[in-house]
């Protein structure tokens, strides 16, 4: 039985480097072939001695999930499928922008928290992946992006942002999410600003506040409705952990979080959270809390029961919020024509919850998920 070194993050490599009688140092460079070179083979770790890479060989891989498909957009959204085993697929989906490249990656396959407007949650649930196959995404897709040209030698790389807004909720799946994000920070891994990597969560409350403890990173928050009435019923964690404290939740957040605010992302659908009252009920809402609003026109997948609001309602809803002091963006939609949009991701799951044969007219095995691109946050 080998162990899979992208497991690790820089702590558990360096215990598990310990039990094996090799010292701190050894763990840090391992490390650094792994994750800054994106070296999986021990035998090209030259600055290793041939006895620690022989031991590594026989006890030891570095195993991201294997690429199932990798398709470019016109628009240069790029879109991975990652094979995660037990016929089980995850998407990730890089987004390039003019001063930014975003990666956005899945934590679990498939989702348990069913909201009523997301195709992975009416996919049902299969597990957790593991700490290897979260950063393992972000390996992979460095591998294939690789670095921009600068005028320096070595050049930036390419993905410069990583979203947690792929499949899954990242908070239901914390103890193997937050090594993920430890490396996504490490110098020694991929060194990027906790600005620059961000978790968006349904609201699970308790995990808000062990994250802003472990790991704080930037938040994004998805609201969806300004009351509990209506948000029990879009997004059933509400039922657990209603708005009061969910807004609470935030306001302790900030006081950890790396950005002064907090981002609040708002599926727009026609008829249901979109009318000028629901856009004052918000304003009253995060009146105390710090925040920007980043509002998503859904995207419709088959029996979905929702229909994206018209562009103008959208307008109209951005402006009441911008009049009211909130920063507001609207997202756009990219990589259509590679099925990589918000509510085109396919992913794959083997559902376990038995959700399919509970919800009367469920979408499709293969239907569609949301995830967010073009992401001011
Ligand atoms: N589980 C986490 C992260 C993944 S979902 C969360 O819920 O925040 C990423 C974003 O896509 C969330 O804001 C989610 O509400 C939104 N989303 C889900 N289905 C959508 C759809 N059909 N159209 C537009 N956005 C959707
Ligand atoms: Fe899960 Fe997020 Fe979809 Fe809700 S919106 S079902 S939490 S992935």
């Amino acid at each position: 039985m080998t162990t899979n070194l992208l497991d690790f993050d820089a702590e558990g490599l360096t215990a598990w480097f310990a039990q094996q009688g090799e010292k701190p140092f050894r763990a840090r460079q391992v490390l650094r072939w792994m994750h800054h070179f994106g070296e999986s083979d021990f035998n090209a770790m030259t600055d290793i001695a041939k006895s620690l890479r022989e031991k590594l060989l026989a006890t030891a891989t570095v195993s991201p999930p294997p690429t199932i498909s990798d398709k470019l957009s016109d628009d240069g959204t790029r879109k991975f499928l990652f094979d995660v085993g037990n016929r089980n697929a995850v998407e990730t989906v890089f987004i390039p922008e003019d001063d930014r490249g975003t990666l956005c990656i899945s934590s679990q396959a498939g989702c348990a928290l069913e909201c009523a407007f997301c195709s992975t949650g009416r996919q049902g649930f299969n597990r957790n992946l593991s700490t290897a196959e979260i950063i393992g995404q972000l390996w992979q897709a460095n591998r294939a992006l690789g670095y921009a040209p600068t005028s320096g030698n070595c050049g930036e790389r390419v993905i410069s942002n990583v979203v947690l807004m792929g499949m899954g909720e990242p908070l239901a799946n914390f103890d193997n999410l937050v090594p993920a994000l430890r490396l996504m920070l490490g110098d020694n891994a991929y060194g990027l600003s906790r600005r620059r990597v961000t978790v968006s969560t349904s609201g699970i409350v308790p995990a808000m506040d062990r994250l802003a403890e472990a790991c704080p990173v930037a938040l994004a928050v998805s609201l969806h409705a300004p009351t509990d009435g209506l948000r029990d019923k879009l997004v059933p964690i509400n039922r657990k952990y209603p708005l009061a404290e969910l807004m609470a939740a935030c306001r302790r957040y900030l006081i950890h979080a790396p950005r002064d605010f907090i981002t609040f992302e708002y599926v727009m659908l026609d008829g249901v959270n979109d009318s000028d009252a629901d856009a004052r009920a918000l304003l009253h809402l995060v009146r105390d809390v710090p925040c920007k609003f980043n509002l998503i026109p859904f995207n419709p997948f088959p029996a979905s029961g929702f229909q994206r609001s018209p562009a103008e309602r959208v307008r109209r809803f951005a402006s009441i919020l911008i009049n009211g002091g909130i920063v507001t963006t609207t997202r756009k939609t990219r990589g259509d024509d590679i099925d990589a949009a918000c509510g085109q991701l396919a992913g794959q799951v083997q559902d376990k919850s038995r959700r399919i044969q509970r919800t009367a007219g469920a979408v499709s095995g293969a239907a569609a998920r949301s995830v967010g691109v073009e992401l001011h946050l």
